[in-house]
């Protein structure tokens, strides 16, 4: 099935009933009919066993919603489908793996503050809410994310921007959670007011999946208020083409006349997006939609979530079947956050095929081989 064309599944089409488009495009009509309970997911799909425990089990762990857009997506009889692996739990996510942890990236020992991540020198995440328009199962931050679970987010606005004044080496602050485009325009314009007041704060990034889940919220309005706080970066979370919707295509369309600057963070995750041809119509896809891939996460070690990783081998695979085949806009860094607090490592095809002083010896995109003589000292007369 090719996904290249933006195409929205019959979107007043909802519960076996028609929609008003009101009712559709308003973001408190997504919010309040999002999908949740087994009975009203079983009422749309035809569940797998695995599927049915899954939802029944998992309700302490990380919670379901489902916004109606992104639902419809869902393909209603067949469980391989790449948008319902991401959002419809699985009884696998009951079995933790001994290498999987709560907190695989270490987050919780690197905040100064609560809720305020700082691991790099001139950089930081601040957590912001635990609150999402859906739940994707592979959440990296399923410990505090959704509020089901004992631990909870103690995130600390007037802490954290204290800290940040008297903290001038940050430069750069990334807003995450939970969804900060979960907010009220007023209350997220408050926050990126006082951020951006900060001298040494160049610039302010606001990491977000709403503009796939529930495009709905991007309005003019929104768009409007966003353009008082530039340079502002958003960093979506795309897995898969048909995420790509006409719908979505003209949100992230609206960020982008208002001068945001987008870029695309996706998770690699088993049958969901493991392929070349899926990854390379996703990049496609959103290069159309003016966000540049950034970064392709290897998954977090999560509990619960070995049923949705891939080997690592995988993801250099997909990145070696990129380079040269497609725009090098299009291609993202592969990263793996390293276990236990390492922060994003880069993992990339080796084309070094043999190093001397003298010469390295590499290969192309086609496998064909080049000598890059280094240069040598010039002999200097006398
Ligand atoms: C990912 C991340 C950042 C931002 O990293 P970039 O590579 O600059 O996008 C900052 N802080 C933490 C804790 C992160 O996990």
């Amino acid at each position: 099935m090719s996904h290249l064309s933006f195409t929205s599944p019959a979107p007043g089409y909802w519960a076996g009933q028609n929609v008003l488009a009101s009712d559709w495009n308003s973001t408190k009509w997504q919010l309040k009919n999002r999908v949740s309970s087994l009975a009203d997911i079983e009422r749309h799909l035809t569940l797998s066993d695995e599927e049915r425990a899954g939802i029944l089990l998992t309700g302490t762990k990380l919670a379901t919603a489902i916004t109606p857009h992104y639902f419809n997506l869902i393909h209603p009889t067949d469980p391989d489908c790449p948008i319902r692996r991401q959002v419809i739990p699985r009884i696998e996510e009951t079995h933790t793996d001994p290498s999987e942890m709560a907190d695989p990236c270490g987050e919780d020992a690197h905040m100064p503050v609560p809720g305020l991540v700082h691991r790099y020198p001139d950089r930081v995440l601040f957590l912001v809410t635990d609150r999402c328009a859906s739940y994707c199962r592979y959440c990296t931050r399923s410990r505090v994310v959704s509020g089901v679970s004992d631990q909870k987010l103690e995130t600390q606005w007037d802490m954290a921007i204290d800290y940040l004044k008297r903290t001038p080496q940050v430069r750069d602050v990334l807003l995450s959670g939970g969804d900060p485009l979960l907010f009220s325009d007023a209350k997220l314009e408050k926050l990126l007011a006082r951020l951006h007041a900060i001298p040494h704060i160049q610039f302010l990034r606001i990491g977000s999946r709403i503009p796939i889940f529930l495009p709905q919220r991007i309005t003019p309005e929104l768009c409007e208020m966003l353009r008082n706080f530039h340079p502002l970066f958003v960093s979506i979370h795309c897995n898969h083409p048909a995420e790509l919707t006409s719908e979505v295509r003209d949100a992230l369309g609206r960020l982008a006349d208002a001068g945001v600057v987008m870029g695309n963070q996706s998770v690699l995750l088993d049958k969901v997006n493991d392929s070349v041809e899926t990854q390379k119509e996703l990049v496609q896809k959103l290069l159309m939609c003016r966000v540049r891939p950034y970064y392709l996460y290897q998954g977090d070690l999560i509990q619960g979530t070995s049923h949705l990783r891939t080997k690592i081998a995988k993801g250099i695979e997909i990145i070696e079947g990129l380079r040269g085949h497609t725009s090098g806009y299009a291609i993202p860094q592969y990263v793996v956050d390293g276990p236990g607090g390492g922060g994003k490592i880069p993992l990339n095809p080796q084309y070094i095929v043999e190093s001397t002083d003298e010469r390295t010896v590499l290969r192309n995109y086609e496998g064909r081989e080049f000598v890059y003589p280094e240069a040598q000292v010039t002999p200097v007369l006398d």
